[in-house]
């Protein structure tokens, strides 16, 4: 008990003493407030991880409620991707799928609560007037000439702005609070305003619409939410939040402030996610370089690597970048113990084993060397074989091990073979690598005496597979493009390599799409759905090389 106490995050600490104080009968209760404006983020699934993790962890129960408060940017097809993503990631909601659009009829009810007790007032004055009267922090604000209207003339103008009386921004309905308030969400912010859009719920029910400060925290009250977490950016908000909670005398929900997950080498917000994708340069939200959940669920992240992520970066309450390579060495940690290893060549060279005059052979090679239930696979294995070809070199440095003129090596699970002869089309272009085996050797039952320093893999021609490899790199050049207004700037124009003429093992032929396969020093791969098109289609999930544990080793 006293070891996992040590370990709460401060979240876990607040809900703890909560529990110990019997507030709200020890009742945990949180959500997931997404705005159906974009796909869902790493950094989302943070939030998701935390919200459905502290429910789960304290018998308590989350809810999903989806912000569609702002007709403009919000659509159902981001509604059903964002579900999609939360059950991929493990989580559930049960029957508590909620959308702030099904409270507007209440949160016009609050308002009109308001404008009665003379908390709130219809504004007639322009959007730029009330901006320029609330002044900076440093200056008190100004009072706008219609503040002090008598509650009742109030009502019937709000009551008319619903009815569609009044054009578009002629009116808003404000809060009453303090011009002078060093808190600029205190200087009268805006309540509802007037849109003629149609919402993709509401349909034309509406066309005044409540601003997200007013809506967020009292749907959070009408759910009964205990523990209302967001990030930090509403640390400033949260005044207000308690002034409606007071004022309205509703449920007292508290919000508790944590610092938003950053990534390095990517950006994190939907506005310029949504940018990259309308500008056409990645193909979607699910391209795999994408950093969002659906790219990473196509690239062939696991939810379990996501999860262990988000417990790895933990709660904290300051805003810091994450290094991607974190992210990376959780997936490869995982894909480790269920990546079914193959072979697999992206730049093949010919090889052919001149002595070798057998039909062909069947060798055995282990499935998974981490997974020992996970078996072995026979593979074929001829006189023609494809090697890559960057595993051979004409005039090799000393320290080179693999194959070169003279050089011998094992093939993967087969034999140690010597290289005779290097065959080259007129251009003087390698085409050919013309070795002979030593028959003793063959992996297994090898009584050759011969030591080599290196294995190479390999994969039979006559039965070898056609397959595209997509090997992707970061999404921008910079560490820290977040930072930089002209972001657009940073993409990196390699993030994307295509192998067209890759050769793989015959299992290849048709890969399992829910399977993880790890290529032999290639990387972990998984298919991708382009691949109905004939040739089978991998994408890279990551590579085999961990720099976030090889940096680790430096520093212990
Ligand atoms: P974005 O700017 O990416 O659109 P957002 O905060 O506007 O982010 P919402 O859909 O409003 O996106 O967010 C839903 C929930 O996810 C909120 O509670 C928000 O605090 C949380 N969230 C969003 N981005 C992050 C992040 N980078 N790290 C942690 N939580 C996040
Ligand atoms: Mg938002």
């Amino acid at each position: 008990m006293e070891d996992s106490k040590k370990t709460l995050n401060f979240i876990e600490e607040i809900i703890e003493e909560d529990i110990r104080n019997g507030k709200h009968g020890g009742r945990v209760h949180t959500r997931f407030p997404p705005e159906p404006n974009g796909y869902l983020h790493i950094g989302h699934a943070k939030s998701i991880c935390l919200n459905f993790g502290l429910a789960v962890k304290y018998k308590g129960k989350a809810n999903l409620r989806f912000d569609d408060t702002n007709p403009v940017t919000e659509d159902t097809e981001y509604v059903e991707a964002i579900k999609t993503d939360i059950r991929w990631l493990g989580f559930d909601w049960d029957d508590r799928e909620y959308f702030a659009s099904d409270y507007f009829e209440r949160l016009f009810q609050f308002a009109l609560q308001l404008i009665d007790s003379g908390k709130a007032y219809v504004d007639d004055s322009s959007s730029e007037d009330i901006a320029s009267l609330k002044k900076g922090p440093t200056e008190s604000g100004i009072e706008s000439p219609y503040r002090n209207r008598p509650p009742e003339e109030n009502r019937q103008l709000f009551l008319r702005m619903r009815a569609g009386e009044f054009p578009e921004g002629s009116r808003v309905l404000r809060a009453k609070i303090d011009m002078t308030s060093p808190n600029m969400h205190l200087r009268d912010p805006v309540l509802y305003r007037i849109l003629y859009k149609e919402h993709h719920r509401t349909g034309n029910k509406w066309c005044i619409y409540p601003m997200y400060d007013f809506a967020h925290g009292q749907c959070d009250s009408i759910e009964g939410i205990t523990h209302s977490i967001c990030t930090l950016e509403f640390e400033n908000h949260k005044p207000l939040y308690n002034w409606f909670i007071r004022e309205l005398g509703i449920f007292p929900s508290q919000q508790y402030e944590f610092a938003r997950l950053n990534l390095s080498y990517t950006v994190m917000s939907k506005r310029k996610l949504l940018k990259i994708v309308n500008e056409g340069l990645v193909e979607g939200w699910d391209d795999p370089r994408m950093p969002t959940i659906a790219a990473f669920r196509r690239k062939g992240y696991t939810p379990a690597s996501i999860r262990n992520f988000a417990s790895l970066v933990g709660v904290a309450k300051r805003d810091n970048v994450i290094d991607l390579s974190l992210l990376e060495h959780s997936v490869r940690e995982d894909l480790n113990k269920i990546a079914l290893r193959k072979m697999v060549v992206k730049d093949p060279l010919r090889l052919t084993l001149t002595d070798y005059n057998q039909e062909g052979e069947q060798v055995e090679i282990e499935n998974n060397p981490e997974d020992e239930s996970s078996g072995s696979r026979s593979v074929n294995f001829s006189r023609n074989l494809y090697i890559e070809r960057e595993d051979f070199m004409e005039n090799a440095p000393s320290n080179f091990f693999r194959l070169k003129p003279g050089g011998m090596v094992r093939l993967k699970g087969a034999y140690i073979i010597i290289c005779n002869k290097v065959v080259k089309d007129t251009q003087g272009h390698i085409v050919e690598l013309q070795c002979s085996h030593i028959p003793e050797s063959r992996s297994g039952s090898d009584h050759s005496g011969i030591k080599v320093k290196s294995t190479i893999h390999w994969v039979e021609a006559s039965t070898s597979v056609d397959v595209e490899l997509r090997l992707y790199d970061r999404l921008f050049s910079v560490e820290d493009p977040n930072s930089k207004d002209d972001f657009m700037q940073f993409i990196n124009p390699d993030s994307l390599k295509i192998e067209k003429y890759a050769k793989a093992e015959a299992s290849l032929m048709q890969p399992e799409p829910d399977q993880h396969y790890q290529f032999v020093r290639l990387g972990y791969f998984k298919s991708d759905p382009d691949s109905k098109s004939g040739v089978p289609v991998f994408n890279r999930t990551v590579t085999l090389k961990d720099g976030w544990a090889k940096s680790k080793q430096k520093t212990d």
